[in-house]
């Protein structure tokens, strides 16, 4: 019997098609552009950007679709952005604080402790000193991880109440192949030098870089203005032997390779004749999704710090963002704004109310940790949901991606981006990895003909 692949028609004069306009369909538009490739890019929505889009509203203020920086330390995309908003970015060393229980901590909280109070101090370097000398025990999880990195006391209250209003699940739940540099270790003397005074701080991010103006779409303006785009084109079905896609609006397109970066738990139903054990890894592919608050503020001294993160489970947002930190473009004269996170799951913490329901109690939480004060004037206020935020590392991810990967590679559909890799990639992966995708198609040399 053939294989689906075996099974797939070659179709050598049509193009290659691109799914999605975010960070990865754009990277992967760029090098077939380069090669001469002919190409398409069809996105859903009626503009281009994926997570990285910005919007300006009438009022004057701009907004991401979920607060965005650059802090890539890749230095070829580094200059590629920089290249593309003609060197007009804002660069500012990276502010970021926490809220625990009514006091403002320096970043990260396990190197900076004197600023806890005492009778907490003592049981976190107890606690530090002894999960150091332990006998290394086996870390299956990521809070065996925390306890053994941290000790009991600051993990269980810090990093483990902050992962379930992030992740949406507690620790014990996930892997700890999403850690890279994500989550700071110190060793013995730092946690000590920080206990009784101030230290550099080896935050893995450094610098903020952000476009003057437009919002950080910009970086990918210029060149969204060259490609191949087709906006406001949902494909809703893939049908991988005649290589064809149907799209909502009832246009058809014949694919000579086909590049995704739609997330694979959308991306797989969409594929004619997936096996069940396929759709059901699918169905696993666990994500967080973010209801984002958007507020505009009649004062520009909200905050020193561009991004604040908070520790107390009675606080609905985990993190706030401060977009007119990053450039005065983004609001009215004298006007500050500030991006809300909550974070929910539809397979572990359902969201249960309309993301507008969220507004009045984000700006409770903003009064009662004084981010707001009762005289401040709201000047814009509106929130969304964004269906897939972030990958969540629980125990299903690792077997199901690979049952998902192995059938779109026998198909030849090439995945990439932060959803079609299934990963926590920043921009910057992201768009290597549009990249990367791109070049995959072009190694197989099978159906692609070169426009030259
Ligand atoms: C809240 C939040 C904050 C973040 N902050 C940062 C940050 O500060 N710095 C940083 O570097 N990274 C950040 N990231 C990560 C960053 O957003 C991603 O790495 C990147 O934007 C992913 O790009 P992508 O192209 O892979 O996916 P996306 O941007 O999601 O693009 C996928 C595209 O596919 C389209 N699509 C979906 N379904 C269909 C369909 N059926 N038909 C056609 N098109 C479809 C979508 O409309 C979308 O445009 C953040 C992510 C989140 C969630």
């Amino acid at each position: 019997m053939p294989t689906a692949r075996q099974g797939v028609r070659t179709a050598a004069s049509a193009p290659v098609v691109i799914l999605g306009s975010g960070m990865a369909g754009l990277g992967a538009a760029m090098r077939l552009r380069n090669e001469a490739v002919p190409y398409l890019v069809f996105d859903a929505n009626p503009y281009y950007g994926g997570h990285t889009a910005s919007e300006r509203h009438e009022d004057g203020f701009v907004f991401d679709d979920g607060p965005h920086v650059s802090f890539t330390r890749d230095e070829r995309i580094r200059g590629l952005f920089t290249q593309f908003v003609e060197g007009r970015e804002h660069r500012v060393p990276a502010d970021i604080n926490n809220y625990w229980r009514g006091l403002w901590l320096t970043h990260p909280v396990q190197m900076n402790l004197r600023e806890l109070p005492a009778d907490l101090v003592v049981p976190i370097l107890v606690d530090f000193i002894e999960a150091r000398y332990a006998q290394a025990g086996p870390i299956a999880n990521y809070q065996d991880w925390l306890l053994a990195a941290y000790g009991a006391t600051f993990a269980r209250t810090f990093p483990e109440v902050y992962g379930r209003k992030y992740h949406t699940i507690g620790a014990e739940a996930m892997t700890t192949d999403w850690l890279g540099p994500r989550m700071y270790r110190p060793g013995m003397d730092e946690i000590l030098r920080g206990a009784f005074g101030p230290q550099e701080s080896k935050h893995y991010v450094t610098e903020f870089r952000y476009p003057d103006e437009g919002g950080f779409v910009s970086y990918l303006s210029p060149f969204a203005e060259m490609v191949e785009l087709r906006l406001g084109h949902k494909a809703v079905g893939i049908d991988p032997v005649e290589r064809q896609l149907t799209f909502a609006n009832g246009h058809r397109q014949t694919y000579g390779e086909l590049i995704s970066s739609i997330p694979l738990p959308a991306l797989v139903p969409l594929i004619a004749g997936t096996p069940t054990r396929v759709q059901e890894a699918s169905r696993r592919l666990s994500f967080s999704s973010v209801v984002i608050v958007n507020l505009g503020i009649g004062r520009d001294t909200l905050s020193d710090a561009h991004i604040s993160y908070f520790y107390d489970e009675d606080i609905v947002f985990a993190r706030l963002n401060f977009p007119h930190l990053l450039s005065p473009g983004n609001t009215p004269a004298d006007a500050g704004s500030i991006q809300a996170e909550v974070y929910r799951s539809e397979r572990y913490k359902p969201l249960t109310t309309s993301p507008e329901a969220l507004i009045p109690r984000v700006v409770e939480d903003l009064r009662r940790t004084g981010v707001l004060t009762p005289d401040d004037t709201i000047l814009h206020s509106d929130a969304h949901v964004t269906r897939f935020a972030n990958v969540i590392y629980d125990t299903d991810r690792e077997p199901a991606l690979a049952e998902v990967q192995r059938h779109l590679d026998e198909l030849g559909i090439v995945p990439c981006g932060r959803y079609g890799d299934w990963n926590h990639d920043w921009t910057d992966e992201s768009f290597a990895s549009g990249e990367r995708a791109a070049e995959r198609v072009l190694a197989r040399g099978i159906s692609v003909r070169t426009g030259r």
